[in-house]
């Protein structure tokens, strides 16, 4: 809430955006507090693990958060997906020796090193002979020899300990399993009545899965298609146009595919969403070694500075805030990379390696004219007024030198930018006149800090005011001596977030 006399509100120093994640070592109001003034933008919580009474909780701690500072966060609730798992083994472990024959079979009595219980009758008639299944994140490899629709019988490739419960990864085959479980109809539901931005899907194979997930969703969320299954991969042009962002799932995709497949991906899949204007997050293992130490490796920040030099929307901590000893140092640490490449002189030139192309649309020319009207005067900020969102996406796919404020009546378009490269939302009272969103654009810049006297500002709105999906004005104003003074002193104006 805007309180009188409010002081100046610092904007981040960077574009690209931060996504932690929540969980035991963060998500008590005091660390989520931290986590947000050292840079994290938006909060993840993990549905793999936990209850749904700790996640209301931390959600009620995020939203009060966001009242207390007067700035927007998404939520994005991540669902489990189906995670094929083996079943159990007599003394809970068994070691599967490299060469030898191993089966996993219809037999629920625990296993042993020749055999295990698979509770999955699907991939029984999926499997077949030359395939890969890989246990516990690739660890063991078992390539198949035989399968029936009793039993599959594989030469383990790579050997190793096998314990209870060790997921399966399967890359070859499509699974015929719905990318929603009972458990994920269930989180969903969850998440949606707690009012989550982003929902993420994981494990999407096919454009169906984002489908069914967007029926279930009702209109509520936005959905993050998380790519980790090389099916996914070969669809991917068809699940991106179903999303309304991407999650490159390092995790799982580096053992879906070869790692080393995994960097010329992800460049792949930043270039296809950041085309269509959608956000991307990377993820995982971006600074794995914080989990235990307050310094990264030396190569996780290189990975992290070549996530910013793409040009990718957000990158994601996992573990490293939800459950290491360093969750502030590493949102810090991040942030500091990030600053960092930005302000590299080459750092343009990279994420411009790609023209952006307009579509033949007005939102489109009017996006791509704000970034030449910013080369040829010097424009403090694009300020774009936008119901939902869409706007602001289109100005930010053009990646603008230019700060992006992004101006809306709406809290959830508010919160969902928060993961958009770039933006920074402000919720505020929808306008009705032209007069009146010159005032609210410059009073905004001024106290988000983004103008000063004289500064110039594009605005950019669609006329008639409150009608969606008209964007066709853009305006350049220049800031008076005298608007500035007495800004601060005087009763703020309707300006509302949460
Ligand atoms: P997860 O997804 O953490 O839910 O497995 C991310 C990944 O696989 O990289
Ligand atoms: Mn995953």
């Amino acid at each position: 809430m805007a309180k009188p006399h409010m002081p100046k509100l610092d904007p981040r120093r960077r574009k690209i955006k931060i996504l932690a994640t929540i969980g035991p070592a963060s998500r008590d109001p005091d660390m989520l507090r931290r986590l947000w003034r050292a840079g994290a933008d938006a909060f993840r919580i993990n549905l793999s693990h936990g209850d749904h009474e700790t996640h209301a909780a931390a959600i009620a701690a995020i939203r009060a958060l966001e009242r207390e500072l007067g700035r927007p966060i998404a939520i994005l609730c991540d669902l489990q997906g189906p995670k094929l798992r083996v079943g159990t083994f007599k003394g809970g472990e068994a070691r599967i020796p490299h060469g030898a024959r191993f089966t996993l079979d219809r037999n629920e009595t625990p296993g042993d090193e020749t055999r295990v219980f698979l509770p999955h009758p699907e991939l029984f008639a999926v499997l077949g002979k030359g395939q890969r299944l890989l246990i516990n994140d690739g660890k063991i490899r078992l390539r198949v020899e035989k399968a029936s629709p009793q039993a599959i019988v594989c030469t383990a490739e790579i050997g190793g300990v096998i314990s209870d419960k060790k997921g399966v990864n399967v890359p070859d085959a499509e699974v015929p399993i719905p990318a929603l479980t009972d458990k994920d109809r269930r989180d969903l539901a969850f998440a949606l009545e707690h009012g989550a931005d982003w929902i993420g899907l994981s494990f999407v194979q096919r454009p169906d899965d984002l489908a069914e997930a967007r029926k279930l969703m009702n209109g509520k969320g936005a959905l993050c298609a998380k790519i980790e299954k090389p099916m996914a991969v070969t669809r991917l042009d068809e699940i991106l146009e179903l999303a309304d962002g991407v999650m490159v799932a390092r995790g799982d995709l580096g053992v879906e595919l070869n790692p080393e497949e995994v960097p010329p991906l992800q460049k792949r899949i930043v270039l296809a969403a950041r085309s269509l204007g959608k956000p991307v997050i990377v993820a995982t293992q971006m600074l794995e070694s914080m989990i235990e130490s307050p310094q990264p490796t030396r190569a996780e920040v290189s990975d992290v500075a070549n996530a910013v030099y793409d040009g990718a929307d957000a990158v994601m901590l996992s573990a490293e805030t939800a459950a290491g000893m360093w969750p502030e140092e590493s949102v810090a640490m991040m942030d500091r990379i990030a600053v960092q490449v930005e302000n590299d002189e080459s750092y343009g030139a990279r994420v411009h390696f790609h023209q952006t192309i307009p579509d033949t649309t007005t939102a489109d020319a009017i996006s791509h004219a704000c970034m030449t009207i910013a080369e040829t005067l010097p424009i403090k900020a694009v300020v774009v007024f936008t119901d939902s969102g869409s706007t602001a996406r289109r100005v930010a796919r053009e990646r603008p030198k230019t700060p992006l404020m992004v101006l809306t009546p709406s809290t959830r378009t508010a919160r969902r930018a928060t993961l958009l490269w770039g933006a920074h939302a402000v919720t505020t009272r929808d306008i009705g006149s032209f007069e009146e969103m010159v005032a609210k654009g410059k009073r905004m810049a001024l106290r988000h800090g983004f103008a000063e006297a004289d500064s110039r500002l594009i605005m950019v709105a669609g006329v008639p005011f409150g009608v969606p999906g008209a964007t066709n004005l853009l305006h350049v104003v220049r800031l008076s001596g005298d608007e500035l003074e007495g800004h601060y002193a005087e009763a703020p104006p309707a300006d509302r977030t949460g």
